[in-house]
């Protein structure tokens, strides 16, 4: 974009189809939120256990904030390691049943760390196709061969791996796609993994404290976890801005990974620590999702009521179990219509547009959380009835 031509770049995008605007949150992230001023039932978030908010996290950052201050001051590697930096991946490791965690700041740098540390120029990288963003640019960024695969298609990945001469190849996939709320076939990724001899990569941002027995993530939701761990190629990652309910993330894998990771990710290295308040936020999430499993239920029960109360819905609906779902509609300028529509009568369900998802999917994406009720599921549903039935 040049200079003199950004004025008028930016007037043709002006409420067009793909202009991009951001909403003003007041008060606490909920189910229940304030948006550009207005009250609003909202299924926006990705805080899937509604812990953002919750009393027993905020009272961890106090106390932490109180003993250690604000700002970590350094990266790392200099002086901003902390204790509670520490504890909270010794405490990470041990709750996804892996060797080790190393925390970073977010999901995106983490993503970044694991691809470009262990791919180079000559490897091969073979990605599926609806992986998140930040995938897609650190295969651009690790220089490596980028092969993508058909979602979920396990025939052309072994095809794919079959004709690649890459001495060092790896298999990257989001455990849960992000936009459509499906899950990988992640057990048939770590066999092909284990044949090929490849690294298995999975971004397990939205199965993290949601799936599996306790929330231990999707390795323990598709019950090969201890098959998994057995393989020193896998390499775990989990944000825990989103059910966690915090911010930032960690990679789990074996120590030799981890020691690899603190030595070359440039995001891992040139990078001020996360505050270790958060660190100490983050050790009372692991707790919470662990002791309070009734937050679990209540978001399963939610989702089989939406899935139940959208039968007859003239709309495709993703097949998705997790707290994504995605009404998908072929028109994009629709998604947005109906998005407006919603929030006409308080309900906050965002479109989803090109070029986050393929052209002719735009999408309304709904999340559901363990902290909404029943009724305001039922709230959703009605509404959407109303909206698709006219
Ligand atoms: C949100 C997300 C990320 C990025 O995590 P942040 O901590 O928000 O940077 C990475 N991968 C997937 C699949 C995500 O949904």
């Amino acid at each position: 974009m040049k200079i003199d031509q950004l004025h008028e770049a930016l007037a043709g995008l002006v409420r067009g189809p793909s202009w991009r605007q951001r909403r003003l949150l007041g008060g606490p992230q909920g189910a229940h939120v304030e948006l550009d001023g207005k009250p609003c039932l909202s299924f926006a978030s990705n805080d899937y256990l509604g812990l953002a908010n919750h009393p027993a996290l905020r009272a961890a950052a106090a106390r932490a904030l109180r003993e250690a201050g604000l700002g970590a001051g350094a990266s790392h590697l200099l002086a901003g390691h902390h204790v509670l930096h520490d504890r909270a991946e010794i405490e990470l490791a041990r709750f996804v049943e892996m060797p080790a965690a190393l925390l970073f700041s977010t999901g995106y740098m983490a993503n970044l760390a694991v691809v470009t540390s262990l791919l180079g120029r000559g490897d091969a990288l073979f990605a599926d196709k609806s992986n998140h963003a930040s995938l897609v640019d650190a295969a651009l960024l690790c220089r490596a061969e980028h092969h993508r695969y058909r979602h979920a298609d396990i025939d052309h990945l072994e095809d794919l791996l079959k004709h690649s001469g890459a001495g060092n190849k790896m298999i990257v996939s989001d455990a849960v796609f992000s936009m459509e709320g499906d899950i990988a076939p992640a057990e048939k990724l770590l066999d092909l993994a284990q044949r090929y001899h490849a690294w298995l990569y999975l971004d397990d941002a939205h199965g993290f404290g949601v799936l599996g027995a306790n929330g231990q993530g999707s390795l323990a939701h598709q019950g090969f976890g201890e098959k998994a761990r057995g393989y020193p190629g896998l390499v775990y990652m989990a944000t825990l801005g989103k059910a966690a309910g915090v911010a930032g993330a960690f990679v789990s894998a074996s120590s030799d990974v981890i020691d690899w990771l603190v030595n070359k990710a440039r995001t891992y290295i040139y990078t001020t620590a996360m505050p270790p308040a958060l660190a100490a936020a983050v050790m009372e999430s692991v707790r919470v999702i662990r002791d309070e499993p009734w937050r679990h239920d209540a978001l399963r029960e939610n989702i089989r009521a939406f899935r139940s109360g959208c039968d007859g819905l003239r709309m495709r609906l993703s097949a998705s179990d997790t707290p994504i779902q995605a009404l998908i509609l072929t028109r994009d300028d629709k998604a947005l219509q109906v998005s407006d529509l919603l929030l006409a009568r308080g309900v906050y369900v965002p479109a989803i547009r090109p070029p986050t998802v393929p052209p002719g999917t735009s999408r309304l994406r709904i999340s559901l959380t363990a902290a909404h009720q029943l009724s305001d599921v039922r709230q959703l549903v009605a509404n959407l009835h109303d909206i698709f039935d006219a």
